[in-house]
């Protein structure tokens, strides 16, 4: 079997995170790489579980390593790629997910030209708006400052391969799961 990296990205509060939890949790044969991070962990969020939470001098170490196959800096934190559990996962053949920003994208497009990319998008404005004033986990500076991320992230939509419409979790898990195998042939 032979498996290419799939790169899920879309704008803050589209769902890629509740996606990406409804696939760890019904689809354990898609392998979903654990991002380095400088943001402080959410209520429920588990250290090497969702992220890795590190502090900047920790982060600075992975990036003078070059431990990171891409890292980008966003709405003031820092978050990363570990590269060798990716390079792993694709050398033994299993399906894997990253979800990453668009500039985090953008250098694994460099990096790996025939990675699958798919960007997720919310079913209109006003609805991701709704999403993530009603996560309710920043401070409105903070919403404010996505928001402005997720302007510039929903223009860049059609440097993807493919774009799915984020309506209903579990299809949109179950139409990503099918896209993640579809690059995956025995
Ligand atoms: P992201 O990881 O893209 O920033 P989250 O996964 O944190 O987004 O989702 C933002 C908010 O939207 C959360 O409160 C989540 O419960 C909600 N949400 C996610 N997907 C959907 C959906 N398909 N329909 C309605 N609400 C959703
Ligand atoms: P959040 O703080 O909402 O979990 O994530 C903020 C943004 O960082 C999201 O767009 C998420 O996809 C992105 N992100 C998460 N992990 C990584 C990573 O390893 N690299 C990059 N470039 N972005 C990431």
């Amino acid at each position: 079997m032979t498996a290419r990296l799939t790169v899920l990205s879309g704008p803050s509060g589209v769902g890629k995170g509740t996606v990406v939890s409804a696939i760890r949790r019904a689809y354990p044969q898609i392998w979903v790489s654990v991002s380095a991070t400088t943001r402080s962990p959410r209520p429920g969020e588990r250290d090497g579980v969702e992220y890795s939470f590190v502090d900047r001098e920790r982060f600075e170490e992975l990036i003078r390593q070059s431990a990171l196959l891409e890292y980008a800096e966003f709405a003031g934190n820092l978050y990363g790629t570990p590269r060798e559990p990716v390079l792993r996962r694709l050398e033994q053949a299993e399906p894997t997910l990253l979800e990453i920003e668009l500039q985090g994208a953008r250098q694994v497009r460099e990096a790996m030209p025939d990675a699958q990319f798919v960007f997720l998008a919310p079913p209109s404005w006003a609805e991701l708006e709704r999403r993530l004033i009603g996560r309710g986990t920043e401070s409105s500076e903070v919403i404010d400052a996505r928001l402005a991320r997720a302007k510039i992230e929903l223009d860049a939509g059609d440097e993807f391969d493919k774009i799915v419409v984020n309506d209903d979790v579990s299809e949109t898990a179950a139409q990503l799961v099918s896209l993640i195998e579809s690059v995956c042939s025995k």
